[in-house]
């Protein structure tokens, strides 16, 4: 892979970052992702097509509006680096094909979903409901996944946490994880198989509770309603997956049985 076609990479998956900030700003607001075309969100200046270059822009106008001076928030710039670096990581795996393309759409919606949880707290229908169809779709085509191991990966990733939520909800008698999330995890089944479905769980549940004692370390509140949006640990999860996961299980699968020898 010659570094042009990885540089093409990152500048693709920026542009197509950048068309993500707009959806995750418009579909909170359930308002149409096409038009209006991009203004600024406190003086309504529409945006020229010279500001709107994904990460050149934000640094040359110094994360302000050029109209108002409005700092522009800096989730702008990171989801078009987050989805260049998704790019080109995907490129280096497996080269310009099919599985790359799978992949980066798939890392696409998790980053939407993500950001949308981050600010608003929910996780829209209109993305992972149509992303469990997707997935089972294309599962049809993907040469490492069949169309039964991505249904078993919506059932068990839809059903596992349905599960969770019910417990969680008769002890504490408080909503812990929304239906969002569970949506959200029978879409990465479809898209990473049952198998994917139990690393995203452990991996997010580890990593969630880690960043959760954090938090709580640090905030005077420590009994918050709303504790941690889920949606980007799953997420997260599920990309650790797709980019390490063969890895890990091998590595963790070597340690059981080098203790197991022992
Ligand atoms: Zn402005």
């Amino acid at each position: 892979m010659n570094w042009i076609t990885l540089f093409f990479g990152f500048v693709f998956g920026s542009i197509v970052g950048s068309f993500l900030n707009v959806c995750i700003h418009r579909i909170p607001q359930d308002t149409s992702i096409i038009m209006p075309s991009s203004h600024c969100p406190s003086c309504k200046t529409p945006i020229h097509f010279y500001d709107n270059i994904p990460l050149v822009s934000f640094i040359i106008l110094r994360g302000r509006c050029r109209g108002c001076q409005a700092p522009i928030s800096l989730r702008y710039p990171l989801v078009e680096f987050l989805m260049g670096f998704f790019s080109v990581i995907l490129l280096l795996r497996y080269g310009i094909s099919p599985l790359y393309l799978i992949y980066f759409a798939f890392f696409a919606a998790l980053t939407l979903v993500s950001f949308v949880d981050l600010s608003h707290r929910i996780i829209p229908d209109v993305i992972s409901l149509p992303g469990i169809i997707i997935g089972l779709a294309i599962s049809l085509f993907h040469p490492q996944l069949s169309i039964t191991n991505s249904l078993i990966g919506v059932l068990l990733g839809g059903g596992s946490l349905y599960v969770v939520a019910s417990v969680y909800h008769l002890v504490t008698k408080r909503e812990g994880m929304g239906g969002g999330d569970i949506k959200l995890l029978a879409m990465i089944g479809a898209f990473i198989g049952w198998k994917g479905v139990l690393f995203t769980i452990l991996c997010s549940s580890i990593i969630g509770s880690v960043v959760g004692v954090i938090l709580m370390l640090i905030s005077s509140e420590a009994d918050s309603k709303y504790a941690v949006p889920f949606g980007p640990f799953l997420s997260l999860g599920a990309v650790i997956y797709v980019l390490w996961g063969e890895y890990l299980i091998n590595w963790y699968m070597g340690i059981l049985r080098g203790i197991a020898a022992v």
